[in-house]
């Protein structure tokens, strides 16, 4: 039963304390060795492409008259392409189907425009400083990209319907230097937010001091749904047309969380320019694509329809996960005042804040006992999160009896890591205000 640590008497809260410790301490003696890191897919989900990787299988390699055996098409199998633009509500014109990893492509993409600029008379970024906007919390791999590149990372909030439009109006209307933002629309890693039309709108539509600024668009989970359907797809290319912006968004997707991951099949798309500066620097980089994984692809899910079908397995394996996190978080921590959590409604994580000044601490004790985090911070820019208080959970790989023995321990792990704060701060005078986190 959760208590309101800030309301027990000092005496009571020695008592908390000492329960706390012993609670953890046997979860100590448990020798538990856990992992809910990174959104990895489970095994059982990824048998469920298993009869993919046997195709072609008849030894017919022949589609759109293209014998995928061979080098070419650098955009991609049209048929998959066309298959996967009614997914994505994209044009096939528009979209290209490349390798296996959407984060390689974004990291082309930002080389080519590093090197070379984003076409016309652009100047290459490499020229001048850069800076990034980062919506928090959000994606290490993405911040880890520009950060590689000595790109300054500003991070900006991500409110329940967006990124902060306002904040971020305000910054690109004065700052040339600003050329870009991170993005993912849809179940975004790691809140599970959703952006609104009008946020995506104003994105695309706002006055940006840099006539070359780009939203990095990564559509990772847009058919990602943990109950009933994913919303569908907005038109973000014809969006961007109409609000006179047609080249701003570089759109990335990928069958990661799909088929098989970091194995399946990526997506580039853009406007008509955008999708000829890519194909011009990839030109340099290869000849083709691997259209015999991407022939496998078109043969197992047939059609956009296919997709959905497929994507309602993986929910049925993802959603009772999803349920024992929450619904563990709620009878532990529930009203405590110390915990609040999303509920996501898709994607692959589940966002946890604790006390501020308690993140680092209960990713420690965590790991004392067997059960790894993400590190605390991580969803922030160079990993600083200012009030120490986020958590990624990602509860899709480990069994449902493993996620339940990790969440039990974290709960005590922070339960623990909060009474050890305000146990302190009493002892010390500090006086914080109960509603904090
Ligand atoms: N984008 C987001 C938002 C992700 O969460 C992930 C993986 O977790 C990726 C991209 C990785 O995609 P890929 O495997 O296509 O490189």
């Amino acid at each position: 039963m959760p208590l309101q640590l800030h309301s027990l008497t000092d005496r009571e809260l020695e008592v908390e304390l000492a329960r706390c410790r012993a609670e953890y301490d046997t979860v100590k003696a448990r020798g538990l060795a856990l992992d809910i890191t990174r959104g990895k897919p489970a095994p059982e989900q990824l048998d469920l492409s298993a009869a993919m990787l046997v195709l072609p299988g008849d030894g017919d390699y022949v589609i759109d008259g293209i014998d995928c055996r061979n080098y070419g098409e650098l955009a991609g199998l049209p048929s998959l392409r066309a298959l996967f633009g009614e997914v994505l509500e994209i044009a096939p014109k528009s979209l290209i189907a490349g390798g296996t990893s959407s984060l390689e492509t974004m990291y082309d993409v930002l080389s080519f425009a590093w090197i070379h600029g984003t076409g016309g008379t652009g100047a290459p970024w490499s020229a001048a400083p850069v800076k990034f906007l980062c919506p928090v919390p959000g994606y290490d791999r993405h911040f880890a990209i520009t950060e590689s590149f000595g790109i300054e990372l500003v991070p900006v909030p991500l409110l329940s319907d967006g990124p902060d439009i306002n904040a971020i109006r305000n910054l690109v209307a004065s700052d040339p230097q600003i050329k870009g933002i991170w993005c993912v629309p849809v179940y975004s890693n790691p809140s599970g937010v959703t952006y609104s039309e009008q946020v995506t709108r104003d994105l695309l539509g706002m006055e940006t001091a840099a006539p070359d600024f780009r939203i990095f668009w990564d559509n990772a989970y847009a058919v990602h749904a943990l109950a009933g359907d994913a919303p569908e797809s907005f038109d973000i290319l014809g969006t961007a047309t109409h609000v006179g912006n047609p080249d701003r968004p570089f759109v990335f997707a990928s069958t990661s969380k799909m088929t098989i991951a970091g194995g399946g099949v990526s997506f580039f798309a853009g406007s008509d320019a955008n999708i000829a500066w890519y194909l011009n620097h990839l030109s340099r980089k290869r000849v083709g694509q691997d259209k015999v994984n991407q022939l496998r692809h078109v043969r197992f899910f047939r059609d956009a329809d296919g997709v959905r079908a497929h994507m309602r397995k993986h929910q049925r394996i993802l959603a009772p996960k999803f349920e024992l996190v929450t619904s563990t978080l709620r009878r532990e921590l529930g009203n405590s005042g110390i915990a609040s959590w999303t509920e996501p409604t898709g994607g692959y994580f589940v966002n946890l804040e604790v006390l501020p000044g308690t993140a680092t601490r209960v990713v420690g004790l965590a790991k004392d006992v067997g059960i790894a985090l993400t590190p605390a911070g991580s969803a922030f820019p160079s990993g600083n999160d200012p009030r120490d208080s986020h958590i990624r959970l990602a509860p899709s790989l480990p069994s449902e009896q493993e996620l339940r023995l990790a969440i039990d321990g974290l709960c005590i792990c922070i339960r623990l890591a909060a009474t050890e704060l305000v146990h302190n701060d009493r002892h010390a005078g500090v006086h914080r205000s109960p509603a904090s986190v």
